[in-house]
């Protein structure tokens, strides 16, 4: 949900595998960003040039190419056509690389975005009566679904059932919450007929899970091979070289309001040109606002799924005060509550999502300050450094499955939070 520009050097550093260069890493992300809205538009390919020194680093950058990271003195990074023929005049030994479109060996238990989609097909294959696939459109790139799950009983009928949303991946290097979401479709279909708990969830609620919200971004991110701290989508904006718009600071309940998310295109917060400039906002949003049915929303509860820093966060992200317009004592009391009790199970640190900072713009500002659906945050593994966006993927069953009885006790709230603390609905 966050940014986490001050971190970005210490978790380039901490991660063992190819990642941006850590030296001022965030002019340098700025840098990138300017040069891949320039070499996008000219077709560009992917070059390695080997034993390179800060010093020829510096002079090859100047030559306008996108540096995508350094290992070993071996250097990576994006040239058009004409960039390369120059590169080479002026005696560079360029060799060029195969886009991968996947992670690094070392992570690749991840799901890219293919394997999330193979992933998201076997589960309804292997359990047809209870789940279904299908799509609540495209991303800016257009080339690709943003899938929607369905997971409940009678799955082809829309039961007066209380609705829960999963929504995961708004931010494109989070990589670690897709594997949340496939698990949560994955226990929550396997485990149907067997686990009772589950059985009766999925007998008594509509469950709906969104694995990515932004796959242009993941895509990009692990495009080379080597990770490129990616956050935003891969939108252009007009008048700018630079790409992309920070998904979760895109909605428009108070949007750009109160100096939570940035005006410029550069930033790693910027909110757009206006609310809902994003494709990807707008299909999620437009979902959501499908789901009102009869002039109620269906959807009860909702959890966005982020890195890092093992938080459970709660409305609103605008202000610092504990309540606002729309948002009660009783209710702020319902939300903390469910949010410590999740957080016993997790040992994750439940809070107000402002006591992090400000954040405008947000997804769970606007579920709740709009639709009043109960909202909440979860920023996973790790607490801090360790690998910051990049978490091995020897870590990834050990860190969804520490959200499991979480999320079952979401659920069973989910016909009515407010039960939680003795409330009706
Ligand atoms: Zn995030």
């Amino acid at each position: 949900m966050k940014s986490r520009r001050g971190l970005l050097a210490a978790a380039a550093l901490g991660a063992a595998m190819l990642l941006p260069l850590p030296v001022t890493a965030s002019a340098q992300l700025d840098q990138s960003t300017a040069a891949a809205a320039t070499a996008d538009s000219q077709a560009s390919a992917i070059y390695v040039v080997e034993n390179t020194t800060p010093a020829s680093r510096t002079a090859i950058s100047r030559f306008g190419v996108d540096i995508h990271g350094t290992e070993h003195g071996t250097l990576i990074f994006a040239a058009t056509a004409s960039q390369a023929k120059a590169l080479r005049n002026a005696g560079y030994q360029l060799t060029a690389q195969a886009t991968t479109l996947d992670f690094p060996p070392a992570d690749s238990m991840y799901h890219n975005y293919a394997e999330q989609t193979a992933e998201l097909q076997k589960i309804v294959a292997d359990h047809p009566s209870i789940a279904r696939l299908t799509s609540i459109g495209k991303s800016y790139q257009g080339n690709k679904d943003l899938w929607l799950l369905k997971i409940s009983d009678n799955v082809a009928s829309d039961e007066a059932e209380p609705e829960v949303l999963f929504t995961c991946q708004q931010h494109a290097r989070e990589h670690l919450t897709p594997e949340m979401c496939l698990r949560i479709a994955n226990r929550y279909t396997d485990g149907y007929g067997s686990d009772t708990a589950i059985t009766n969830m999925v007998n008594g609620r509509e469950i709906w899970i969104v694995t990515s919200v932004n796959p242009d971004g993941s895509e990009y991110d692990i495009q080379t091979g080597s990770y490129r701290m990616w956050r935003k989508n891969r939108q252009p904006n007009s008048g700018s070289s630079n790409v992309g718009t920070d998904l979760n600071r895109n909605w428009g309940y108070n949007w750009g309001c109160c100096g939570g998310s940035s005006g410029s295109t550069s930033n790693d917060t910027y909110r757009g040109p206006s609310a809902f400039s994003a494709p990807e906002t707008q299909r999620l949003r437009d979902f959501v606002q499908s789901r009102v049915v009869g002039g109620v929303q269906q959807i009860k509860t909702h959890i966005d799924w982020h890195t890092y820093s093992e938080l459970i966060l709660w409305p609103y992200g605008y202000t610092f005060n504990n309540t606002g317009p729309g948002l009660d004592a009783n209710q702020e009391r319902a939300f903390r509550t469910l949010g410590q009790q999740m957080a016993n199970t997790n040992q994750y640190t439940p809070q107000q999502s402002s006591d992090l900072y400000i954040t405008d713009g947000s997804i769970g500002d606007w579920m709740w300050g709009v639709h009043k659906i109960w909202s909440y945050t979860f920023e996973m593994y790790p607490r801090s450094g360790g690998g910051g966006f990049y978490p091995p993927d020897e870590v990834i069953v050990r860190e969804t499955q520490r959200n499991d009885q979480a999320v079952a006790l979401f659920l069973s709230y989910s016909d009515c939070v407010p039960r939680v603390i003795g409330g009706t609905c």
